[in-house]
């Protein structure tokens, strides 16, 4: 062994119209994605829209009810076929680790590598531990490590027989915000160096736009919006994806003559029919303060010192709610009770259904 992990076979993974029911209960229905050979998807959805099923019909735990799901074009699971967990080279990684208490960090490393002779095995195991930093603790017991090393012996315990594809349910919740993001950086790393696709689970937005090359936001079992970081951010399709992607400011509207007339100016409501209740968003970080008299007329409200943010609550004339404006500390001193001008980005302005989808464009 070269004391690294060596590249897999990078799979390309296609879901065609997978659904997965429990009686009346969809957990997926119609899903549909093709992810790339080595490429990192996070799979991002409220509670219970079927992240962990997708994961589990990927390695092969659960079946689908229908649809198919191919790797590398090849049929793995569907109506006519449906090949068992241990012949699809699919890593899996929990978010609790799964680590074996009884077993050395060694033997539960190695243990993803039953099926090689032990010595091999453990020469492997070895070469892996050392590349996430604990071949000192290979004869140790999984308790006496703290959860940033727990996470890279499951780490280590997923990758070292070189899965093709390598599946994550929330690895990083367990661990603090600090320790978070090294062992993000450190996980994606190794995926890299693996060449493992790769699909990540979380429910952080933030997590997912540092791992994912794309992002494929979930609702009720199916895929509502896929993309790249900034499509997510720049175009979100709904409502909620806006809400996760950006803090933005909601103002509730009614379409009329097929515009939002706001304070900002008349916007187009595309696909809208007269009558139709509308959100129009605002980002916070879109809204900047001015003196009085410049822009839109405002009263500071309130004021909240977030460190490198200043949180100012604004009345502006013109809307019936408060707005919200994240503003660069250091940018100005605002106080309670201050006639400050109010001037809105209108690229950071976008304009939402109140329930259900966008207006198509
Ligand atoms: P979370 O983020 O909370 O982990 P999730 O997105 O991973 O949620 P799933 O665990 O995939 O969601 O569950 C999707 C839906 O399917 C839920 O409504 C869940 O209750 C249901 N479900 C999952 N597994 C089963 C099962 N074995 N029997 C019955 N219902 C199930």
């Amino acid at each position: 062994s070269r004391g690294r992990a060596a590249a897999s076979f990078a799979a390309r993974v296609t879901f065609e119209d997978v659904s997965r029911r429990y009686g009346d209960i969809y957990a997926l229905r119609d899903f549909n994605l093709d992810i790339a050979p080595g490429e990192v998807v996070c799979l991002l959805g409220p509670s219970g829209c079927g992240k962990t099923t997708l994961l589990r019909i990927t390695s092969g735990i659960e079946k689908p009810s229908a649809g198919r799901l191919l790797i590398n074009d090849r049929e793995v699971a569907g109506p006519d076929r449906f090949e068992p967990p241990e012949r699809r080279n699919v890593g899996l990684m929990f978010q609790d680790f799964a680590l074996f208490p009884h077993l050395t960090i060694l033997d539960n490393v190695a243990f993803g590598l039953r099926a090689l002779p032990r010595e091999e095995a453990h020469r492997e195991a070895m070469a892996i531990l050392a590349r996430v930093g604990l071949e000192r603790y290979a004869s140790s017991y999984p308790h006496i490590l703290s959860g940033g090393q727990q996470q890279r012996v499951a780490l280590a315990r997923a990758i070292v027989p070189r899965p093709s594809v390598m599946l994550m349910d929330e690895p990083f919740s367990g661990l603090d915000v600090q320790l978070r993001e090294t062992m993000q950086e450190e996980t994606l790393a190794l995926l890299r160096e693996t060449r493992s696709t790769s699909i990540i689970v979380t429910h952080h937005p933030e997590e997912a736009m540092r791992l994912g090359d794309r992002i494929a936001v979930m609702r009720a079992g199916r895929v509502v919006q896929v993309g790249k970081a900034e499509d997510m951010y720049s175009r979100p399709s709904e409502l909620f994806i806006a809400r996760m992607f950006s803090e933005i400011n909601e103002v509730p509207q009614t379409v009329t003559g097929g515009e939002i007339a706001s304070p900002i100016g008349r916007i187009p409501a595309l696909g809208m029919s007269d009558g139709t209740k509308a959100t129009l968003c605002i980002r916070q970080r879109g809204i900047e303060l001015r003196s009085a008299g410049e822009g839109l007329a405002g009263r500071i409200l309130h004021v909240r010192f977030l460190g490198d943010i200043i949180l100012v609550e604004i009345g502006v004339s013109g809307f019936d709610v408060p707005l919200h404006a994240r503003l660069p500390a250091g940018n100005g001193s605002w106080h309670k009770g201050a006639e400050v001008g109010v001037s809105i980005d209108p690229e950071g302005v976008l304009v939402f259904p109140s329930n259900g989808s966008n207006n198509g464009t």
